[in-house]
């Protein structure tokens, strides 16, 4: 992790200190209001809860801090999609997706967006960069890819593509700022599920949009306004409160990862394995150059749909849910929603319990499959 990056997390354990006077609560107050006092004269006041609320702006102060950008929080991840795609996108216009990431944008864009007159093209993460990207108006990039863990260039992407006159948008949920930024590579956009591990506590649903653009920002939060996709005063107060042991938590998890991924791969029930993170995955170059760390997803394909879901069910330490990022180590069968993976491929979530009892739960299972 850089020294800026620790100096970062540093700040952000007392980024509401700083302005604390004697006697104010030292935990951030939760405010709960549709409406606000006023009277008179509107402007330059708090007037109403769609526009304004002090607790979504302490959660966007944390993520701007950790992003060095100005940052717009919402209701989910896809809402947080949804809004870099809709503020900028016009009737005519082409945008790139990923092929082989998060699959909800790709619905998204079928189910809506061709309606509104916008066409999609998709394209696999690994080969993002082959074709250009004349005639775009939003290239959108996730890496590494959820859930087959392919990373494209970011930082090419996102020259190609503004030569080009795209907005570069990249899902940074895989990875949190203090796995890779992004905005630093290039990017005009983050989009990122806080759902995911921002929050880390698998009990709240929520989304931000980054950028350094003062045009870009204002269009965001006119979006927010006007749609009325506005997250909850709690769910910003629990994101807020997960993202000041972001940093523990994140670091954990990747040396889980890191710990576990050729444990694994040398299981003799593993059939094959994709982590950024070993020397001889097809991501680990361009991991090394744009990403801090390796992340917390582990890739691993089981003989079997029978076989992925026995491990699954069967390991103690392993919770049968769906999303990732949380506390608690989790894994899935993807085939189940349709992604393009084989039957037996298990995406599993490296959480923060403590290594060994982690590996030993997990080696005793795949020992009986
Ligand atoms: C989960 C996820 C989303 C969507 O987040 P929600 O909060 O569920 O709407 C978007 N992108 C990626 C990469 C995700 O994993």
């Amino acid at each position: 992790m850089p020294d800026d990056m620790m100096d970062r997390a540093a700040r952000l354990l007392h980024a509401r200190q700083a302005r604390l006077a004697k006697g104010e609560p030292v935990s951030l107050p939760l405010e709960m209001t549709s409406v606000y006092h006023l009277a008179g004269d509107p402007a330059g006041h708090k007037q109403y809860g769609r526009f304004d609320n002090a607790t979504w702006e302490a959660t966007e102060e944390l993520l701007g801090l950790l992003e060095d950008a100005a940052c717009v929080a919402f209701p989910s991840g896809m809402a947080a999609i949804a809004a870099s795609l809709l503020a900028f996108a016009q009737s005519g216009d082409r945008i790139l997706l990923p092929s082989d990431g998060y699959y909800t944008p790709r619905v998204l864009a079928d189910r809506f967006l061709t309606r509104l007159g916008l066409q999609f093209d998709l394209r696999p993460t690994a080969s993002f960069l082959d074709g250009g990207f004349d005639g775009y108006r939003i290239v959108f990039a996730e890496t590494p890819s959820n859930p087959g863990l392919d990373i494209c260039d970011l930082q090419a992407v996102s020259r190609v593509a503004k030569a080009a006159g795209a907005i570069v948008v990249a899902d940074n949920t895989t990875m949190t700022p203090f796995g890779q930024r992004p905005l630093d590579l290039g990017a005009d956009i983050v989009v990122s599920a806080d759902t995911k591990a921002a929050n880390g506590h698998s009990d709240a649903l929520f989304g931000h949009v980054t950028t350094r653009d003062d045009a870009y920002l204002a269009a965001l939060r006119e979006w927010r306004k006007l749609s009325g996709s506005i997250p909850g005063p709690f769910e910003a107060w629990q994101v807020h409160r997960g993202l000041e042991t972001l940093e523990v938590r994140f670091a954990r998890m990747c040396d889980n990862a890191e710990m576990l991924a050729p444990r694994l791969r040398n299981h003799k029930a593993v059939s094959a394995l994709r982590y950024p993170g070993l020397a001889d995955d097809p991501s680990h170059n361009l991991a090394r150059a744009q990403m801090d760390r390796f992340g917390f997803l582990i890739g691993l394909t089981l003989k079997d749909a029978d076989a992925a879901e026995a491990f699954i069910e069967r390991c103690s330490l392993l919770l049968p849910a769906t999303s990732f990022g949380g506390l608690h180590s989790s894994a899935e069968r993807r085939s189940r929603w349709g992604d393009d993976v084989a039957p037996g491929f298990v995406r599993l979530s490296v959480g923060c319990e403590p290594p060994g009892p982690l590996w030993a739960a997990i080696e005793d299972t795949l020992d009986t499959l």
